[in-house]
């Protein structure tokens, strides 16, 4: 329990480390290396309460400087860790300081996916991962007009409520129906209804061409039948991509995501990767991928820090689960399906409240629900018996 341990990325994976570390008892020095700017914070609001001013920046910290340095936990904000040096067991600092580990936890999030179009370098044209991108928009907010979206996902989707608040949101979809990578049709035309009924255009199908402007400012999109959406901005959200660059350049595998085992390590026994970063074997899904939520990137600090500390520990295999608020509809999925698992309603109510079950040979895999906790609390728990640990 003594021995340093270095944690790369202060956000929501590599804070939850930090604490749950001195919750068991590490007694060692503990580095929090984040290159942005601010302490730790929390980013389901950024799409949802903070964007639209209804909370405060106050809601978004996960924990003060002062509370981390009480748990010392040495916090270096507005460093980045530049390189690691596997063989001499230390990481080199954007300062040019470095500091030498026993245990290194990568824990370096994602970014938003770009869409390399002409145009693309035109203002007005956003995506949100950072406090300072919802900011942005915020401010872009307030002069109102037609906000167009690209990518129908659940973030996009959150942000569309704000924006139909301020203007006309029109969503484009290049599939055939929004949120149909990741809900079964009947969850998805759920929400897609709702948010027609709101006011929202939604378009699937829509391939985009490129943006279009004036004076350096994005004014519209261009389809590629040729019509010319009129727009005052852009969200863009189609998806992100990993941080694993640094992994890479230390020589360790990556696919789309730092690839790890079932216990979250790498092929260096000293270095683990955790949150939207890993790739790791998901026994729920049956496959190796990244899951992009707060719940997992708490639940596998957690284990590492389990792990880290000697408890004994089987492998990874906390039930994966996801909210999101769309409007005054909650979101919430328990388990991972996969596009081609079956889908059974097994309650709808003209209130929006819906319970679909995926099947996947016969057994339920994963539980979507709209509002509807209770049933979602139940899944969770049932699930957790289908993969034995
Ligand atoms: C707008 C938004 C809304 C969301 N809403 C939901 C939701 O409703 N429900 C849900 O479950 N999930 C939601 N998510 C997803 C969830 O926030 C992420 O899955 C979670 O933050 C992942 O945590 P992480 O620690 O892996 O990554 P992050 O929180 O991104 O933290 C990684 C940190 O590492 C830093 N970093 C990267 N490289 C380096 C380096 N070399 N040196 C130092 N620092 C580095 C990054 O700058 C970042 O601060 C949302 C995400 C966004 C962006």
């Amino acid at each position: 329990m003594r021995g340093t341990v270095v944690i790369i990325g202060a956000g929501q994976a590599g804070l939850t480390v930090a604490i749950a570390l001195r919750e068991r008892g590490w007694l060692g020095e503990i580095h929090l290396v984040g290159d942005e700017r601010h302490a730790p914070y929390q980013r389901p609001p950024l799409s949802k309460g903070y964007l639209s001013g209804a909370e405060g920046p106050e809601e978004l910290w996960l924990r003060t400087e002062e509370a981390l340095a009480k748990d010392r936990v040495r916090l270096r904000k507005g460093t980045s860790v530049e390189r690691i040096l596997r063989e001499e067991q230390r990481v080199v600092l954007s300062g040019g300081e470095s500091l030498p580990y026993d245990a290194l936890v990568i824990a370096t999030g994602s970014v938003p996916r770009r869409l390399e179009l002409p145009g693309g370098e035109l203002e007005g044209i956003h995506a949100i991962r950072t406090i300072a991108d919802a900011d942005h928009l915020r401010e872009d907010f307030a002069a109102a007009g037609d906000t167009v979206f690209i990518g129908g996902g659940f973030l996009n989707l959150e942000v569309a409520v704000e924006a139909a608040r301020h203007g006309t949101a029109t969503v484009l979809e290049v599939a055939p129906q929004i949120l149909g990578r990741v809900l079964s049709r009947a969850a998805a035309n759920a929400l897609e209804e709702h948010h027609a009924a709101s006011g929202m255009r939604i378009r699937c199908g829509a391939s985009i061409e490129s943006f279009v402007g004036e004076a350096g400012r994005v004014t519209g999109v261009r389809l590629a039948d040729g019509e010319v959406l009129p727009a005052a901005r852009v969200v863009l959200s189609i998806g992100a991509i990993a941080r694993d660059e640094l992994a890479a350049d230390a020589g360790l595998e990556t696919a789309g995501g730092i690839v790890v085992d079932e216990r979250l390590r790498t092929g260096d026994a000293r270095i683990l990767a955790i949150g939207d970063c890993a790739r790791y074997p998901n026994p729920y899904a049956g496959i190796d991928m990244r899951v992009e939520s707060v719940q997992n990137a708490t639940d596998q600090a957690r284990y590492v820090a389990d792990a880290l500390t000697g408890k004994a520990v089987g492998p990874y295999r906390a039930v994966p689960w996801f909210w999101s608020t769309q409007g005054d509809r909650r979101l919430q999925i328990a388990g991972i399906a996969m596009p081609g698992d079956e889908a059974r309603v097994v309650e709808r109510t003209d209130a929006g409240k819906l319970v679909v079950e995926r099947l996947r040979e016969g057994r339920v895999v994963a539980v979507e629900t709209i509002n509807a906790p209770g049933p979602h609390m139940r899944a969770r728990k049932a699930l957790s018996q289908l993969v034995e640990v």
